[in-house]
């Protein structure tokens, strides 16, 4: 199965279908597309086939990484049977993914899905926060 792709609408097809971003059709990708195409270039920690892990562009912790899938999935609603096993994937390598980051003592692992949330990137991520002691509310 290839995890690269991702059903969306087809405007000149008029129905849902498989397609790679920026080869079958030209379609605007979003800003972590970019980055996951080094499009637009980030501070990396991590990077294989499905995933990139990269630091927050405007820290919420001493150590703040965004971990995204390489495929565009909008958010957590997103996740189905068909693509979660890129998900698993992210969670298998996300302690790896914090050590590398310099992370030793524990970490807290968010995503933010829709509006209450303040989602602000439509391209789902988890953020990982550590390298400090974090407040105690907020999940
Ligand atoms: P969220 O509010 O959960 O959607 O998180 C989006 C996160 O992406 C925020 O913490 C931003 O600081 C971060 N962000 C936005 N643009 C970039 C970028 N170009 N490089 C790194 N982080 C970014
Ligand atoms: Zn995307």
């Amino acid at each position: 199965q290839c995890l690269q792709y991702n059903k969306r609408y087809c405007r000149s097809q008029n129905k849902r279908i498989a397609l790679h971003y920026g080869k079958e059709h030209k379609m605007e990708k979003c800003i972590f597309c970019k980055i996951a195409a080094g499009e637009i270039p980030s501070n990396k920690v991590y990077e294989d086939e499905y995933m990139l892990a990269f630091h927050d562009i405007s820290p919420m912790a001493k150590v703040h990484v965004l971990v995204i899938p390489k495929m565009h999935i909008a958010n957590v609603d997103g996740i189905t049977e068909e693509n979660s096993e890129v998900i698993a994937k992210m969670f298998a390598k996300m302690g790896d993914i914090a050590k590398a980051a310099g992370i030793t003592n524990g970490y807290r692992v968010i995503s933010n899905c829709g509006s209450d949330a303040k989602q602000s990137v439509m391209h789902l991520h988890f953020h990982i926060l550590g390298g400090q002691e974090l407040p105690e509310k907020m999940a």
